[in-house]
């Protein structure tokens, strides 16, 4: 469906225009109509299925026209999970509203300094992109007025609620104006979820596009098994040589596994930066805009500060470990294949993780195909599944029982990340 079709603002339209888009995405077609007739809406769509803009455009519609409200707070608020989705929001709003006279855009981050954001926020607001922990600190010293606020959004509320920051959502919630319009963006809409989405809206519409399990039929997937680091290196280093390698991320367990193996590459001459929670936000934002600007070719990240990265140019998504969860597996290797492109997700596996890797199987319904590099072959041969030990706790959580010698753990991520505010 065009985007004529949709009852956006012209100077919407023609910033959509700009951004190269010809025709709407399926989540954009049903969900934009819905929150241009002020519905509240919970919906479900795959990573790369521009849901973003599916909120945005709406959202933007709103500011067309003046508040009725006196004041300079935020008519729009965003609340993501990490900062660089924060980031890649407010990207998105700044891009699609540049025409709009009153689309101020502006991002509360944890781990950036408290004076500017301070300043920022006591000036005129139009859109307020914020991550949970930081904006509750702004909102418990009063430096926040919600009196004009319109409309929130929760995005990859999903993930939010598995980094914990449920009661914060739910306060910043209840410092807003009843009257708002409540969009709730997530993996899933049962269970949860779907008792957030009852507690904060009213008679929401449900949209589901296509789960989180849903196939990335543009992205290759490609499964080699391996028998130890130094083999899982020379492998790296062989994917890596491969001409048709234009920008890649390696996922590893750890931080510290992150900062070592980008180290290693980087010695061995390869244009290679780590991301994670550990570095501070400006760090962040710099690797992120140098991947961005092709000036790094193989970002190593862990799960959390990789999440919702968009860079059309990442061709390979490498797991040089498996992720803990299946949902993990899913979004790293969206991070290939943006936008219709193609691109090709390989994991490494070692002998133990093959229950893990027909665990994820599973959750996809798809398989991931083993490829052996000639040279390169594994001692190692996948015995059949009966045969192999579970390495499963009672939630599902996979335990690697020490297989990777470099691994210190992995733990509570998600804690950790959350200390960093
Ligand atoms: P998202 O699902 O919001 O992360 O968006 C994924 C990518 O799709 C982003 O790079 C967007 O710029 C792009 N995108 C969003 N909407 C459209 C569209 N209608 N046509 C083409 N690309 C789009």
């Amino acid at each position: 469906m065009s985007f004529e079709n949709l009852n956006l603002h012209p100077l919407i339209l023609k910033a959509i225009s700009e951004s190269g888009y010809t025709s709407a995405t399926p989540i954009q077609e049903k969900a934009i109509p819905e929150l241009i007739e002020g519905h509240d809406l919970m919906a479900s769509s795959q990573t790369g299925s521009g849901k973003t803009a599916a909120f945005m455009l709406p959202a933007l519609n709103r500011l067309v026209e003046p508040s009725k409200a006196a004041g300079k707070g935020p008519r729009i608020l965003v609340l993501t999970p990490t900062r660089e989705l924060a980031q890649q929001v407010s990207q998105a709003a700044a891009k699609y509203g540049k025409y709009l006279k009153n689309a101020k855009v502006v991002t509360i981050l944890g781990g950036m300094p408290y004076p500017l954001q301070n300043k920022l926020l006591s000036q005129h607001v139009d859109i307020l992109v914020a991550t949970p922990g930081r904006l509750i600190d702004h909102l418990e010293r009063g430096r926040i007025n919600f009196s004009r606020l319109e409309m929130l959004i929760l995005d990859e509320a999903d993930r939010m609620l598995d980094m914990g920051f449920i009661d914060d959502v739910e306060r910043i919630a209840d410092a807003t104006p009843e009257s708002r319009q409540t969009v709730l963006f997530s993996a899933t809409l049962e269970g949860a979820i779907g008792k957030l989405g009852a507690s904060l809206m009213k008679e929401p519409k449900l949209i589901k596009i296509a789960s989180q399990t849903a196939k990335h039929e543009n992205i290759e997937q490609r499964l080699h098994y391996v028998d130890d680091m130094s083999h899982k290196n020379r492998l790296l280093d062989h994917m890596l040589r491969d001409l048709s390698v234009n920008q890649a991320i390696v996922f590893t367990a750890t931080k510290r596994d992150a900062d070592t193996l980008a180290d290693d590459l980087l010695a061995k001459g390869y244009d290679a930066a780590a991301l994670h929670g550990d570095m501070s936000q400006r760090e962040r934002t710099r690797t992120l805009t140098r991947l961005r600007q092709g000036g790094i070719k193989v970002l190593v990240a862990t799960d959390v500060a990789a999440r919702g990265i968009d860079v059309a140019g990442i061709t390979h998504v490498i797991n040089f470990d498996l992720p803990k969860f299946a949902e993990d597996y899913v979004h790293r290797i969206g991070r290939t294949g943006r936008a219709g492109a193609t691109g090709i997700a390989i994991s490494f596996a070692s002998g133990r993780d093959s229950l893990h890797v027909r665990k994820i199987e599973r959750f996809t319904g798809q398989t991931i195909t083993p490829h052996v590099i000639e040279g390169l072959e594994p001692k190692f041969k996948p015995r059949p599944a009966s045969t192999q030990k579970r390495n499963y706790s009672a939630r599902g959580e996979y335990r690697n029982n020490g297989a990777n010698p470099r691994r210190n753990g992995g733990g509570d991520r998600y804690a950790r990340e959350r200390g960093n505010r």
